[in-house]
């Protein structure tokens, strides 16, 4: 049984008295909790008052603190101060703060199973983060909520609580409102021929629809288009821009809209181009102090400014961030509603590690555009402080998919007035099993939002993702569809017996210099706590990156790498994207990563940012596999393919074909599987 549960049974409340007609017993003058179960009175503070905010969920700060701290006492207090039942719950000592009178109201017994969640899980929490402590006694049709504590304690909780509800209420009210109509859609379903239930499509479409109309009827309308073209750009010849495209990365572009395409923008060549009509962009770019727009923003931004959708196959490194943020700013800035009247967040960026989603809060942080204030929803982060944080009210949520959808099932985050949508890694999220959360999160998003997805690969999953929920999107890849040789790394591949790894990396190691950082990737969380304490052992400083350390321990480790306080970072794939480290010289593999995607990645996390880098890689004889594989990125990427590699490619063939044959050769169903 749940702690109020518990708590209900064990205490002898003395029950409202009913009314002949068996209506709930309300005491006099009291206002009632509305239908659809907003608060309208409490018992500490005057009807009119507490509308002021009611409706603006818990995202915005009260108009008049003072309105909750009415000298009023509770009616019940008043009413039956030498009652039984208000002795008993002072006796028993439910207070937080026993000087002071509980907050009183009564909600909607069917919205009751919100404020205390699952196995009273809810109830918990709003009493861990308010500090008070709620008590709820269930009635038939109202029930009473008591919240005791202090006033500052009781105002939060009370808060928390009308905001779970007044959030509740706007994802839901079309529901509420059709099944009370007296004329329900028809939900789908009629009467074959047979007398069988037949689904009516058709109709369960339209329904869909028309709720989804409903849904989103009553939101603010949302502003777009914020693109000005240069007259330089505009007066670019194409086969000057062909040519530019070719130069930069060969970027191709295309627009995914069915029907009738739509000239693809001009890419800028400077800031100039792009932003000239937002001085606070222009001033924050010269603080940043960097040169020209790399190739993805150059293209990028001209597309996302007039509002268009926009697909980017780009890694991380080229500048993706800012491609999608400053636009985004822009984009907050100039919403209709201002900001201050918006009950929620107007961006969000989903990325899939708690790594990449810091990195681009610093990137959003680093810029201060108009003091918009970001915030980080990670898992393995303080839950408490992210919902104190996210329930005061932010511009923009960078999150990853697990941590912002329990938020979003709890009622803590508004994603409703989200109108800037960013998928960032999009390949990476989908690899990391979060297609169900995001496809959960996007229900509460409105589809006539501005989106932006980033991938570094255009695999199926990436695909299908785009077509539910990106709206006639242009398309922009930099490099090659396929995996992009990194060009900027010499790359080295040395075929070794297992044993001998350790040994040659040590050897490594000693031949590393003194301004020299290195990344060494292994294939394993235990390998990675293994190698690292080895080499600390040896006295070499080392930090170590991997999915089962404390997330502060990961952050302390970047931090460390990040500022040179060591030199060595021994990680798994968790640092293989998204990570952006300037000035690592060297990534070295100590296993081969699993697909050659990863290696494309890992070796991408040195020569960034104009630096050239050196990869070297240990090859053993279980990674003949992807010997083919790896053979083609380094010819296409001009580097040295050493023999031995050869040899494993061309026995791992000959042992493929032997595979194919033998199995060819067994019998089916009687029959030669060869013998047509
Ligand atoms: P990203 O691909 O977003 O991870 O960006 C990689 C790094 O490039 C980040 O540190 C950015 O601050 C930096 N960066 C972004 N835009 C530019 C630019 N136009 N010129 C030089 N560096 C940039």
């Amino acid at each position: 049984m749940s702690d109020w549960e518990e708590e209900y049974s064990a205490t002898e409340i003395q029950q409202p008295k009913k009314t002949q007609a068996g209506t709930p017993w309300v005491p006099q003058g009291r206002q009632r909790y509305s239908t659809q179960g907003t608060i309208e009175e409490t018992h500490r503070g005057s009807g009119s008052r507490a509308q002021g905010w009611q409706g603006r969920g818990g995202w915005s700060h009260r108009p008049d603190e003072s309105s909750w701290r009415d000298v009023e006492q509770p009616r019940e207090h008043r009413a039956n101060s030498s009652s039984g039942w208000t002795r008993e719950f002072r006796s028993r000592d439910y207070s937080r703060d026993p000087t002071n009178c509980p907050m009183s109201f009564r909600l909607d017994s069917s919205l009751i199973g919100m404020v205390i969640g699952r196995g009273g899980s809810k109830i918990k929490e709003l009493e861990e983060l308010s500090g008070a402590r709620i008590k709820i006694v269930k009635e038939d049709n109202d029930s009473e909520v008591k919240i005791f504590g202090s006033n500052e304690q009781q105002d939060k909780a009370k808060g928390l609580i009308n905001g779970i509800i007044e959030r509740q209420q706007k994802g839901t009210d079309f529901e509420y409102k059709n099944n009370r109509s007296n004329d329900p859609p028809n939900m789908g379903t009629s009467v074959s021929v047979s007398g069988k239930p037949m689904i009516d499509w058709t109709s369960l479409r339209e329904n869909k629809e028309k709720y989804e109309a409903i849904k989103w009827a009553d939101m603010p309308p949302i502003a777009k288009a914020f693109y000005k073209e240069s007259p330089t750009i505009t007066s670019w010849a194409q086969v000057e821009v062909k040519k530019w495209r070719k130069e930069n990365n060969n970027i191709i572009c295309d627009d995914l809209k069915e029907d009738g395409k739509r000239p693809i923008p001009n890419p800028v060549q400077n800031f100039q181009d792009a932003f000239y009509p937002f001085p606070e962009v222009m001033s924050a770019l010269k603080i940043a102090g960097f040169e020209k727009p790399t190739p993805i923003q150059s293209q990028a931004w001209p597309i996302i400014l007039q509002g268009i959708d926009l697909i980017g196959i780009a890694q991380t490194g080229t500048g993706k961030t800012l491609a999608y943020l400053l636009p985004g700013f822009i984009h907050l800035d100039l919403q209709p509603i201002p900001r201050n009247q918006r009950d929620g967040p107007g961006m969000l960026v989903l990325a899939p590690t708690r790594e990449l989603a810091l990195q681009v809060q610093a990137e959003c942080s680093k810029y201060k555009y108009k003091g918009f204030e970001s915030m980080c929803v990670y898992g393995g982060g303080d839950r408490k402080s992210q919902i104190n944080v996210v329930t005061k009210g932010v511009d923009i949520i960078i999150a990853t998919p697990g941590r912002l959808h329990d938020l979003q099932m709890n009622n803590f985050v508004n994603l409703r007035s989200i109108t800037y949508l960013v998928l960032d890694e999009a390949d990476r999220m989908l690899d990391m099993g979060f297609e169900p959360q995001i496809m959960k999160i996007l229900i509460d998003i409105r589809p006539d939002r501005q989106t932006v997805m980033t991938s570094a690969t255009w695999p199926d999953g990436v695909r299908r993702l785009s077509k539910s929920y990106l709206k006639d999107p242009m398309m922009v890849y930099v490099g090659t569809l396929d995996l992009a040789a990194v060009n900027t790394v010499q790359q080295q591949v040395l075929v070794i017996p297992e044993e001998e790894k350790r040994a040659f990396t040590l050897h490594f190691i000693d031949s590393l210099k003194p301004d020299d950082k290195v990344i060494i990737f292994v294939g394993k969380k235990l390998i990675a706590d293994d190698l690292s304490s080895d080499f600390s052992l040896q006295g070499i400083p080392v930090q170590c990156l991997h999915g089962n350390r404390e997330q502060c321990d990961r952050e302390q480790a970047l931090d460390d790498f990040k500022k040179g306080k060591v030199r060595i970072l021994v990680a798994t794939d968790l640092a293989s994207r998204g990570l952006d480290v300037h000035d690592v010289t060297h990534v070295f593999n100590f296993d081969f990563p699993r697909n050659i995607e990863e290696y494309v990645h890992r070796v991408g996390r040195t020569g960034r940012a104009g630096r050239t880098g050196e990869s070297i890689t240990l090859v053993t004889r279980k990674d003949w596999r992807v010997s083919a594989e790896l053979i083609n990125i380094l010819e296409r990427a001009n580097q040295e393919v050493p023999p031995e590699l050869m040899e494993m490619a061309g026995r791992y063939e000959e042992f493929k074909k032997k595979k194919d044959g033998e199995r060819d050769m067994v019998p089916r169903k009687g029959r030669w599987r060869n013998d047509h």
